[in-house]
């Protein structure tokens, strides 16, 4: 699995060269990028295809050459393999016939975005993209409402106005959004923003480029205070259990977080209107 640059070929890294020249062949997604990768290295090499329209075939004819003994480097036209990508399911097999698989790292949007985002990083979720299709849409939306963790998305330009109306819809207009362009490219762009501005920003203006959208995650929702009508309930079902007044109130006054004094005026006044008064514990 061979990272390719997503923008700058100043990100061609030593390790990726090398595989690529020792590997027996390489499989690419479109021939026609990786041969001028392969030109800038001073490179000629087999090539098969591997792309997501021939995961069957591509894939079987790489599985056959592999378990022949020979080796493959996996690209894809910019990125890591595997991430929305294709060579996912050619690494399951692999991993299903015991064919052993190497992943280099190196250049890949999510991580790059992520990392110059200014959002939390310590905990995320990468949703890829969007499905085109209304109803799947809305189900991967409605999945992420309570979502806390930043989420991370990719989007093509053209699609990016209705995505982002979308996400303002659902996470509202004041979620702060980092909206990366053009990484590692000479018109690279990172603005921190919100949902509904960027909303309102390509209602009016053609988005061009590459986009990665990153977007906080939810507030974590408030714990309810308990009350003192909780506190009595709890002081009930500790008596149920053969607790005197005294330490019932003890203990649901730690536990809830209320004013022993108050929880216990309340349940002794509880006690005298309904029900004779027994004897302190
Ligand atoms: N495998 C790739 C990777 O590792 O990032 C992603 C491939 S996916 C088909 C292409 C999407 O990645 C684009 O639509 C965009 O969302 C994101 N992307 C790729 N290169 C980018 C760049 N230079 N700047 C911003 N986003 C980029």
């Amino acid at each position: 699995m061979v990272p390719t640059p997503i923008g700058n070929l100043g990100d061609i890294s030593k390790r990726m060269a090398e595989t690529l020249a020792q590997a027996d062949f390489i499989a690419a997604e479109d021939t026609r990028v990786t041969v001028k990768l392969l030109n800038h290295l001073g490179l000629k090499k087999p090539m098969v295809t591997y792309h997501r329209h021939n995961t069957e075939t591509g894939g079987q004819a790489v599985i056959d050459r592999l378990a022949a003994g020979e080796s493959c480097a996996l690209v894809t036209d910019a990125g890591t393999p595997a991430i929305s990508d294709p060579g996912e399911e050619l690494v399951t097999r692999c991993a299903a016939l015991g064919i052993p698989v190497c992943a280099i790292p190196g250049p890949c949007a999510l991580v790059t975005a992520l990392a110059a985002s200014g959002q939390p990083t310590g905990r995320f979720t990468f949703e890829g993209f969007l499905a085109m299709n209304k109803k799947n849409r809305r189900a991967h939306l409605d999945s992420l409402r309570r979502e806390e963790r930043t989420m991370v998305f990719y989007e093509a330009p053209h699609k990016l106005a209705a995505t982002l109306q979308d996400l303002a819809g659902t996470f509202g207009l004041h979620r702060p959004l980092t909206l990366c362009r053009e990484l590692t490219k000479l018109h690279e762009e990172i603005r921190r923003t919100t949902l509904g501005e960027a909303a309102a920003w390509y209602q009016e203006n053609t988005p061009k480029g590459e986009f990665v959208l990153v977007v906080q995650g939810a507030e974590p929702l408030q714990e309810q205070e308990a009350t003192l009508e909780d506190g009595l309930r709890m002081v009930d079902r500790l008596r149920g259990e053969g607790l005197s007044l005294r330490d019932a109130v003890k203990q649901a006054a730690k536990e809830l977080g209320l004013s022993r004094n108050q929880l216990y005026d309340l349940a002794v006044g509880k006690r005298d209107q309904s029900s004779p008064p027994a004897e302190e514990g």
